[in-house]
């Protein structure tokens, strides 16, 4: 048996310790187990996490391969690495913004960093992003509005302290299992709500499920927070003491509001109860992945501002799925520079520039398109050449038929540790190591920085991420990196061009880490690790302390009694030094239901769905059966359109007005009548999928569509990749 080897699990942003042993023989993981020396999770840890860490399903790459004859053809990594710099180089010379490089939260920091630095500062494109802008870009976004910063102030060490959990449009008892089982425990002594279109395993095990309407979540929020003040419920103190932006509210009728949502007021006025305990609001995708996700989020934001839950034990919170989404957003350069220095910033770009020893007029202009901007650009031609890492946007972007389509034209350099969908359509495959071969860092959910270390020699064949980054980006921009900087040393030098922001990273270090295992940021020294975000006051702010400062009087009241909140006990970095109350209206839904499309499509995580099923399926060519919830009543009244298959199952053909798929249908009443709910991360899913986005965060409303149901005419589901594959690149 090998020597134990602690580690960080990469499943989910939760971001558990784990402990692995290698195989004693060869290449792989033997076992797995959590670790209880680990101060975010102490020993927890759910299966999944445990067996895609152990012994992930998918197919492995072993070789770098490169496209011959219109097939993918086994190669040296030097035929490879010279293919896809020819590629890259070519259309990088002709215009730094004809290379598109799309990364991914499943990476280190050190490679997320490596490939922001050759993304911005070695090739200079504005066509860069990663896959956590389709997961957590709205959530960012009203971070950054109302905090002047993106960080989600609490910590799981508030879990425990409050008294109530709000958890809207997210599942976490399936995404997130350890974290789910520290709210229902924290729960047993409080109230547990969940709002969610669907009567999901988290809403099961709550006390309330608020069933609001798919889209209705901006509603909702919006009668809630007019309900707490008209019912006398905002923390004047807190308001006036902390915010800006509550008298410029625009506040909709409560009761009209309501009715938009589907939700009794009733119900709206339990909510607004709840509020009056020290309340933690989480969120999830079913809020961010929208038109009007950005809002949505500012509005829950709002919230905890209108009823003073911000302090320990309180505040918004927003889960995170990808392992390392907040490491991404931190080290990538996506968008904002390293430690969130000011993209904008002519000073904080010159700092920038000097680190990286590149000329800063070569740094981009602006963040770009996000993905789905990137995509259209390939399709009109302006991006030639495409890199992705770790990430397989055939499969997980939306209209994801018109998205392979657009890849077929570019030249494509994919770079995975497993066959994708997007392999499919590669020019060049770079093999690379994954969990248990991989030396670097992570940051989770709340904040804390831990280690990721192999337990395993890495595969002939394969390379890690970040020497494959460090190896072509030096081919592609002269002495970009120093080839044999080791990822502490890459560590060093991210953390080293963060110090004096507002995520300072500076006083953490691979050794810190090897010592103390989880340090949150900021800590701009070796002994500091951060706690609640903005909060300075001495004494923890309780649901008590909050009940003298309320006024029966509603919002216009003044803020008498409100010493309970000086100003002093928060700093926010805006430029007011206060927090701010949003003012976003929302917009409609990008396709309402019609005659010819009457219901409406939902997707959704099922339990150990991930990044478009990578590590939890056997191969494209067999990606699971595809499964269409409904409701009985809606499948009644599709009856003639459903048909059994020889072994009985009953087959329906789902139809966008961008693709349609072959699913099996189920009967299941914790669905909404007329919505069909398809798994997100089933790679057919998304060619039903809409592509429009969040105008402020450009995150993609995946979470509604206008489909209808019609005759299989065919006696299979979907297949996993039923595209043709690409032809060869000229
Ligand atoms: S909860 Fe998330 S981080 Fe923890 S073991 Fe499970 S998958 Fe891994």
């Amino acid at each position: 048996m090998t020597d134990p080897v602690p580690t960080t699990c990469m499943r989910c942003a939760v971001g558990c310790g784990l402990i692995q042993r290698g195989v004693d023989i060869g290449y792989g993981i033997d076992t797995v187990r959590g670790n209880a020396n680990d101060p975010v999770n102490r020993g927890m840890a759910c299966s999944r996490g445990i067996s895609e860490t152990a012994d992930p399903d998918g197919e492995w790459l072993t070789r770098p391969m490169v496209r011959r004859d219109g097939e993918l053809t086994k190669t040296t990594w030097d035929t490879a690495l010279f293919e896809a710099q020819r590629g890259l180089g070519e259309a990088m010379d002709r215009n730094p913004d004809a290379v598109a490089i799309l990364g991914s939260g499943q990476q280190t920091n050190e490679a997320a960093y490596a490939l922001g630095k050759l993304a911005r500062g070695g090739i200079g494109t504005r066509y860069y992003d990663a896959n956590t802008t389709l997961c957590m870009a709205s959530a960012v976004t009203a971070y950054y509005d109302a905090f002047g910063s993106d960080a989600p102030p609490p910590t799981y060490e508030d879990i425990s302290k409050a008294e109530t959990h709000v958890v809207w449009g997210a599942n976490p008892a399936v995404a997130h299992p350890v974290m789910c089982r520290w709210i229902t425990q924290s729960a047993e002594d409080g109230t547990l709500i969940v709002v969610d279109p669907v009567r999901t395993k988290t809403a099961r095990a709550a006390d309330h499920h608020v069933a609001v309407d798919p889209g209705g979540d901006l509603d909702l929020a919006r009668a809630v927070l007019a309900r707490v003040v008209e019912t006398g419920g905002v923390d004047e103190a807190f308001v006036d003491a902390a915010t800006t932006g509550f008298d410029d509210l625009e506040l909709p009728d409560s009761e009209a509001a309501a009715d938009r949502a589907g939700v009794p007021l009733s119900t709206v006025d339990r909510l607004v109860e709840t509020l009056a305990d020290d309340t933690l609001i989480y969120w999830g995708m079913g809020v961010n992945q929208s038109v009007q996700g950005t809002d949505t989020a500012g509005a829950l934001i709002d919230l905890c501002l209108a009823t003073g839950n911000l302090g320990p034990g309180t505040g918004p919170f927003s889960l995170t799925g990808q392992a390392n989404s907040m490491g991404t957003r931190v080290c990538s350069s996506k968008g904002t520079w390293p430690g969130h220095h000011d993209f904008d910033d002519p000073e904080e770009r010159e700092v920038v520039a000097d680190a990286w020893g590149v000329p800063v007029e070569r740094l981009p202009d602006d963040t770009g398109p996000g993905p789905v901007g990137i995509v259209d650009a390939v399709r009109e031609g302006s991006v030639e050449a495409v890199y992705t890492v770790a990430t397989n946007p055939v499969a997980g972007m939306p209209d994801a038929t018109d998205v392979a389509d657009a890849l077929e034209d570019a030249f494509l350099v994919v770079q995975d540790a497993f066959r994708t969908e997007t392999v499919e359509h590669a020019d060049v495959v770079l093999p690379a190591a994954t969990w248990g071969e991989s030396n670097g860092t992570a940051i989770n959910m709340e904040r804390t920085v831990s280690r990721i270390r192999p337990a395993s020699d890495l595969p002939r064949g394969v390379r890690t991420d970040l020497n494959i980054i460090q190896t072509l980006g030096n081919v592609l921009v002269n002495d970009l990196f120093d080839p044999t900087a080791a990822p502490a040393a890459v560590f060093d030098e991210f953390a080293a061009l963060t110090a004096g922001t507002d995520a300072d990273c500076s006083g953490i270090s691979h050794e810190r880490l090897d010592e103390e295992l989880a340090v949150r940021w900021p800590a701009s020294d070796a002994e500091t690790s951060a706690g609640y975000r903005y909060y300075e006051g001495e004494e923890p702010r309780s649901s008590e302390s909050r009940e003298e400062p309320r006024s029966s009087e509603g919002r216009t009241a003044s803020g008498d009694g409100g010493d309970a909140v000086a100003p002093d006990d928060w700093s926010f970095p805006t430029p007011s030094g206060r927090a701010r109350f949003s003012d976003g209206t929302g917009r409609p839904l990008p396709e309402p239901t019609d005659e010819e499309y009457p219901l409406l499509l939902t997707t959704a995580r099922e339990a150990d769905g991930y990044n478009t099923g990578v590590r939890s399926r056997e191969s494209p060519d067999d990606p699971g059966t595809l499964v269409a919830r409904v409701h009985p009543d809606t499948l009644d009244d599709h009856r003639e359109v459903i048909e059994p298959n020889e072994a009985d199952d009953l087959l329906v053909r789902v139809a966008s007005r961008r693709g349609e798929v072959i699913a099996r249908v189920t009967a299941d009443d914790a669905i909404p009548s007329d919505v069909v709910w398809l798994p997100i991360h089933h790679p057919a899913t998304n060619d039903l999928t809409h592509p429009a986005t969040d105008p402020r965060s450009d995150e993609p409303n995946l979470k509604q569509c206008a489909v209808r149901l019609a005759r299989p005419e065919s006696d299979t589901v979907t297949p996993a990749f039923e595209r043709e594959r690409p032809p060869q690149h000229p």
